[in-house]
């Protein structure tokens, strides 16, 4: 099969392919910013390709091109790494993988100028191409608990595979030690093994846009359920999310409160310094409530200046002691708007399912009598619905 299939023609194509590849990618991060790290990856297929076109030059010498060559596929796997941790959003160590990366270069041209060796260098750096493949599949494997499990499995898996096949390779290198380096290009197990890597990289890179697409899918539910304002629950998501709570509260035996909160004379807020201004004191209201609810607690803004929060395992006393928290926080601290400080209060309503149903709907309009007292009752107070009786 071999003499049929040009050997050089198989690597550019591959290299091709994977550019190809990339320039989806690019599409998807031109149109939405969402995601992060696909730049990186691109960057990663256009180093890899730049070191096939190395590869395959004649018009160089084979030691400039194993060192060249070599040195853009250690930076385009190290991109690859690279562009997993951003996508994840995991920390950086720019500065030691800057620092990491010099040294790479500088033994490579230690080994070429002084051991005057480019099969010690290729050795090198076919050692160093087995480690950041394993980094990569560790990172990937490590987060196959993920919701979306498959894609980062499969992807994993391919850098074993490619792992797999470069620690092949080093060992038939090692092993055989052709000499003078010009061989190596004429020797069939080297030729299949690469082409083999290189095929590997191609199922990596079906891999990654695989786990893009689910995690575009995930940010597109979410930011469909969340309001774009406040990134609270819609009203639609906090009534499907309360129904699900509700049947675990009603299981459980459990009591579950709900905080109907309004602000005060919020229009005039918009009549007098305008929408924006109206917008940014939404904002801090719902930062507001984030930073003071429990991590279990149910957050959604269910009309313009209206918030809604479900408290699974509570009872209506605990609940008045988050709505005093709020009502006393969001009193005392104005917000600033263009340098100028904008108050604002708000009027909270609030009940349990220990006297009524635990269902969205019955907690609601209890919620919301409360609420109507406490607006009544002259603004800026707390209404819990065991009192109105
Ligand atoms: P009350 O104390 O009785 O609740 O009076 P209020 O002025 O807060 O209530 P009203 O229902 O009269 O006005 C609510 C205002 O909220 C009217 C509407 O323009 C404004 N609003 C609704 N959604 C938004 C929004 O997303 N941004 C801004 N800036 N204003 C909004
Ligand atoms: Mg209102
Ligand atoms: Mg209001």
């Amino acid at each position: 099969m071999l003499a049929t299939l040009d050997f050089k023609t198989m690597l550019f194509m591959s290299g091709v392919l994977a550019v190809a590849l990339s320039l989806l990618l690019l599409v998807i991060h031109q149109r939405d910013n969402m995601l992060k790290g696909l730049k990186h990856w691109v960057y990663a297929n256009i180093l890899l390709s730049f070191s096939i076109i190395t590869f395959i030059q004649s018009g160089i010498s084979v030691d400039v091109r194993a060192l060249i060559g070599s040195l853009f596929f250690v930076y385009g796997l190290t991109m690859y790494l690279i562009s997993i941790r951003i996508f994840e959003l995991e920390p950086l160590k720019i500065q030691s993988i800057q620092n990491a990366l010099i040294a790479i270069v500088i033994i490579n041209l230690l080994i070429t100028f002084f051991l005057k060796n480019a099969y010690i260098s290729i050795l090198f750096n076919t050692s160093l191409c087995i480690a950041i493949s394993v980094l990569c599949a560790h990172y990937l494997l490590k987060r196959s608990r993920h919701k979306h499990y498959r894609e980062y499995i499969f992807t994993g898996i391919c850098f074993v595979i490619f792992a797999g096949l470069t620690f092949f390779r080093l060992y038939i290198l090692a092993a055989n030690n052709i000499q003078p380096v010009e061989h190596l290009t004429q020797w069939n197990l080297n030729k299949i093994t690469f082409l083999l890597c290189m095929l590997s990289l191609l199922a990596i890179n079906f891999g990654f846009i695989a786990m893009v697409n689910e995690k575009m899918a995930e940010l597109l539910e979410q930011s469909a359920g969340h309001d774009w304002l406040t990134n609270t629950l819609t009203r639609g998501n906090l009534e499907k999310s309360a129904e699900a709570q509700t049947l675990k509260t009603i299981k459980l035996k459990q009591s579950q409160a709900m905080l109907l909160m309004d602000l005060d004379n919020f229009k005039s807020i918009n009549d007098t310094h305008g929408h924006l201004c109206g917008d940014s004191v939404l904002q801090a209201f719902a930062d507001l409530i984030k930073d003071n609810a429990r991590e279990i607690d149910l957050i959604g803004r269910y009309g313009g200046e209206e918030f809604c929060i479900i408290m699974p395992n509570a009872t209506e006393a605990e609940a008045f002691i988050l709505a005093e928290r709020i009502r006393r926080k969001f009193e005392s601290s104005p917000i600033m708007f263009n340098g100028q400080p904008i108050s604002c209060t708000v009027s909270i309503g609030l009940c349990d399912s220990n006297s009524i149903h635990a269902h969205f709907n019955t907690m609601f309009s209890a919620a919301d009598k409360s609420l109507y007292a406490a607006k009544n009752a002259g603004r800026n107070k707390i209404v819990a619905y065991s009192s109105l009786h």
